[in-house]
């Protein structure tokens, strides 16, 4: 047993292993190529518990902690990276703001369609000229007789255009604070008029995940969308992406783990030279430094996340956790298709996906540049 896991984690880790396994595999590969958000998957795995896994049961929660979350996503993410982008943006991006920063009426009228219905809400910080610079956003927001009116554009944003979006969390420029901009947090439901959403196609990763991009055209909703205190907004995005790091930490972890399993099967089934392949030396060292590889990024994510849950300071940890899956992913994935020969490169083989899904992972939610940024700050450079 992991010493940082409980045994409720451990349970559900069961539970969610084997629905990813009879029911998110089956359908990974025809969505992937397909490049098809799945509606109807998405329900089985909200029906699952897997939307609101650290939210109490008031708000239709499975009340669990984060480290049953980060387990869940680590387990889809095993079989299928677009699956787990599904979970982790519903948890950590749509829900985690409006559990932490949202009023009773607000958590009520937000989050239960979500956690009850299998209603996704999307998380809108990224604009095309405000990346990993999330504080040079354009969208603004102005409050007119009691209404934000909102006008700007969003990209990238997951879970965000399909039939079961029922909102966003944006973060907009709500005026001025001395020279530097006011940035504030608002609610917009999918259907208020002069919100056009638009799927972003021919992706490379998370084919079978919804992105969008999106447009404000004097979009007006009212004063109380405000979500958390007005000049607040910059804050609240920030800290959302703290502990979304995990989940993405989760994501690299899940996602090696499925690569080395694959890997370590065809080298003991795929005979050359009349022995399997897992019989040469050269593979079996790169097996088994995948297996080290991984055994750390489990150690230095689960601590990230224990820190979390025992309420200690976790923002450095959750950035190294993120920074060294991600990377601990790529390197796996790699040598997994190595292992894999000519068969690694062709969609019949499911390494091929997974080689793909793991690039996003050293981009999104912190770029691995933007991450050795924070990381040497809270190292004091
Ligand atoms: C599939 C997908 C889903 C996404 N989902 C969401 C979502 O739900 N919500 C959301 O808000 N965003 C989302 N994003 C956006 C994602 O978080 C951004 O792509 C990411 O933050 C990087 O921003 P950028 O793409 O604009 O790259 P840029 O910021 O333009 O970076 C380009 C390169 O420059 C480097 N760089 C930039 N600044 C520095 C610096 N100061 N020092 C050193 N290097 C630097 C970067 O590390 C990177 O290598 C998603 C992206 C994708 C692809």
């Amino acid at each position: 047993m992991n010493p940082y896991t409980k045994a409720q984690d451990e349970k559900f880790r069961e539970k969610i292993r084997r629905f990813a396994e009879q029911v998110v595999q089956p359908r990974a590969r025809e969505l992937d190529r397909e490049e098809r958000f799945s509606p109807e998957l998405t329900r089985q795995m909200a029906d699952q518990g897997l939307f609101g896994v650290a939210l109490p049961a008031t708000y239709g929660g499975q009340g669990l902690d984060y480290m049953a979350l980060v387990i869940a996503v680590e387990e889809i993410a095993r079989i299928d990276g677009s699956q787990a982008a599904t979970v982790t943006a519903v948890n950590s991006l749509g829900l985690g703001p409006i559990y932490n920063h949202g009023t009773e009426a607000q958590k009520q009228k937000y989050l239960l369609p979500v956690t009850r219905e299998g209603k996704t809400w999307a998380f809108g910080l990224t604009e095309r000229d405000a990346g990993s610079d999330s504080g040079s956003t354009q969208t603004t927001a102005e409050l007119k007789n009691g209404q934000w009116h909102i006008n700007g554009s969003k990209m990238f944003i997951s879970n965000s255009t399909s039939e079961l979006s029922a909102g966003i969390t944006v973060q907009a420029v709500t005026g001025k604070r001395g020279e530097r901009p006011e940035f504030s947090t608002i609610l917009v439901e999918s259907n208020r008029s002069g919100y056009t959403r638009r799927p972003i196609q021919d992706k490379m990763v998370w084919r079978a995940a919804d992105t969008g991009e999106l447009h404000f055209d004097d979009v007006t909703v009212p004063e109380k969308n405000l979500l958390g205190q007005r000049g607040k907004g910059h804050r609240i995005m920030l800290e959302t992406l703290d502990s979304g790091r995990l989940t993405v930490g989760a994501m690299g972890l899940g996602l090696a783990q499925g690569a080395y399993e694959l890997a370590l099967n065809y080298a003991r089934k795929r005979v050359q030279f009349g022995r399997p392949l897992s019989k040469f030396q050269s593979i079996s060292f790169k097996l088994a430094d995948m297996a080290t590889r991984i055994e750390a990024a489990r150690d230095i994510l689960y601590k990230a996340t224990w820190l979390k849950v025992n309420g200690q300071p976790f923002s450095k940890e959750a950035a190294m956790a993120k920074l060294y899956t991600s990377e601990a992913a790529k390197e796996v994935a790699d040598q997994a298709v190595q292992i894999h020969g000519g068969y690694g490169l062709i969609q019949e083989y499911d390494i091929e996906r997974f080689y793909r899904d793991q690039r996003i992972l050293q981009i999104g939610e912190g770029t691995s540049e933007v991450l050795r940024l924070v990381i040497s700050r809270k190292i004091g450079l």
